[in-house]
């Protein structure tokens, strides 16, 4: 019974955890709130550059907009689409100054580790009723155990980047040139402008992280023309990292493609696919990143490095608590089939909330990006229902809980629709994938002749999609794994 007054403590203060405590607060609970960062929004505020692809409508939480709008907040125009930093500056922080919730919210505490009390993760006996023990680091010097009886993870990925290997581990030499490297998305137009001028940059990543650092570059070539921008990735299927296009609910999404293939069109940008970093080199000038390719072994000579090969979750810090996750992903296991890039990137993941982040430590969830593991295509809109369904189920609304609704907007490409003709699993047309272009790159002073690696590099081959083969349409506008659908895998494979 002592346990049911305690707070529920939420882990980071982002727009995840944040809302979090928006539907602790309405529903009478009291939330204790941990940041590791100095500032609300921390991991945002590393790339607040970006301008996001969902409008204002997409990114704010129905239970903190309430709770703003009682206290005279206005909502932004419902289509703008805001940077990373309009987000943090325009909703975040107002709403975590509002007086029903600053009292919550503590900066600067990094939680370390969570445990229960007097209670390992070995010992079953009294284990569902014993209190959670917080281990926290306040401003990085003074140690507390904080008791709560339910916490919430919604500590995110960013600050945990992959390491540029393309094995998941650390490149040779990755942390003794690190000073060349820059995982995220650096402020290229802005404070980082000096550091990429003129200079011979290499992004590596296939993604949406790529892509802005890639569109921030090539704007700064128009001012330095000197400036070299090379593109290296793991795979060679274009029309993935193209994206849907037109056939993108969130236009702004589905635009990066298309702007980034007309640089590379233009030539603004050079391609070298597939490339599989090995190891980071000292050169007289610079560095050598040293990757394999199917022509062999090739050295790219760059000045400086910019890593977007996605980020995983801090695992450590839940040690001490029993936890069932997606053995590829890490996301929470539920959630696998319907997040899997092995399997799909439609936008349209099954409606889901506190059954499916359910884990075997009672009163223990993960929440926001870190739900999603090292998948990377959440949105906040799903973050938001989450936490909705968990704290409904916390307060013991379990009608509430499992009412969830979710309506995603779909990408227009998932792996499933890579060149079925007109069969697209999100229910789009797909079309054609645009074969690879390799630019001839100087590589150990020699010239990469295009030819051999496009010889290498065949347009992906024809899968059937998922709907093509027996899959039935519901199941694939669900998003879900085509072997769980009754879909014969073979044929898809
Ligand atoms: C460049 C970019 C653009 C994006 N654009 C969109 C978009 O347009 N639309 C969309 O829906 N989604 C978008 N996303 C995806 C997603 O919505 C964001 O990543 C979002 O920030 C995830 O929110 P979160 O609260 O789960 O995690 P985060 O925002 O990462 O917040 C986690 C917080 O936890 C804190 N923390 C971490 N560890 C600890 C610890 N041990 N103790 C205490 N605190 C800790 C961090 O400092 C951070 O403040 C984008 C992501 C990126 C990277």
């Amino acid at each position: 019974m002592e346990a049911q007054t305690l707070p529920v403590a939420v882990i980071g203060a982002g727009p995840v955890g944040l809302a979090a405590a928006a539907h602790l607060i309405e529903r009478g609970e009291t939330p204790i709130v941990f940041e590791a960062g100095s500032a609300i929004g921390a991991n945002i505020r590393n790339w607040g550059h970006v301008r996001m692809f969902s409008p204002w409508e997409f990114t704010v939480d129905g239970a903190s907009v309430r709770l703003l709008e009682a206290n005279g907040w206005q909502m932004p125009p419902l289509k703008e689409l805001p940077t990373g930093h309009a987000l943090v500056d325009r909703y975040l922080v107002p709403f975590s100054q509002l007086p029903a919730v600053r009292q919550h919210i503590h900066l600067n505490a990094r939680v370390i580790a969570v445990s229960r009390r007097h209670i390992d993760k070995m010992k079953d006996s009294g284990r569902d009723d014993a209190p959670f023990v917080l281990h926290v680091m306040c401003d990085n010097q003074n140690e507390a155990l904080i008791e709560a009886r339910a916490v919430i993870d919604a500590s995110g990925t960013w600050h945990q980047p992959n390491p540029l290997g393309s094995g998941g581990l650390p490149a040779i030499g990755e942390k003794r040139h690190a000073q060349h490297i820059y995982y995220g998305i650096p402020d290229i137009l802005g404070k980082q402008r000096d550091r990429y001028a003129s200079q011979r940059v290499l992004v590596v990543g296939s993604g949406h992280s790529a892509i802005n650092a890639l569109l921030e570059l090539a704007q700064l070539k128009k001012v330095f023309a000197d400036t070299s921008i090379i593109w290296a990735m793991r795979g060679t299927n274009m029309r993935q990292v193209y994206g849907g296009g037109e056939d993108d609910a969130l236009p702004a999404r589905g635009q990066l493609g298309g702007r980034i293939k007309a640089h590379v069109d233009a030539g603004d940008i050079q391609i070298v696919s597939p490339f599989r970093v090995r190891e980071i080199a000292a050169a007289a000038d610079g560095i050598n990143v040293i990757g394999e390719t199917p022509a062999g072994t090739t050295s790219v000579p760059v000045d400086e490095i910019i890593a977007t090969t996605g980020a995983r979750p801090d695992l450590d810090m839940l040690r001490e608590l029993r936890l069932d996750l997606d053995p590829a992903l890490e996301s929470t296991r539920e959630l696998g089939p319907m997040i899997d890039p092995n399997i799909h990137s439609c936008g349209t993941v099954r409606p889901h909330g506190e059954a499916e982040l359910r884990q075997p430590e009672k009163d223990f969830y993960i929440v926001g990006m870190k739900s999603y593991g090292r998948a990377p295509t959440f949105l906040l809109a799903t973050g938001y229902e989450q936490v909705r369904s968990v704290v409904a189920a916390l307060v013991g609304d379990w009608e509430a809980a499992h009412d969830v609704q979710l309506n995603l907007p779909e990408t227009g490409v998932c792996s499933t629709d890579l060149a079925g003709e007109g069969a697209a699993c999100c229910g789009t047309t797909s079309s054609q994938p645009a074969l690879l272009s390799v630019s001839a790159i100087p590589i150990n002073g020699l010239k990469l002749q295009p030819s051999a690696l496009e010889a290498a590099l065949q347009p992906v081959g024809l899968q059937t999609a998922t709907r093509a083969c027996g899959c039935d349409d519901t199941c694939c506008s669900d998003g879900v794994k085509s072997t769980t659908c009754g879909c014969d895998s073979d044929c898809c494979s």
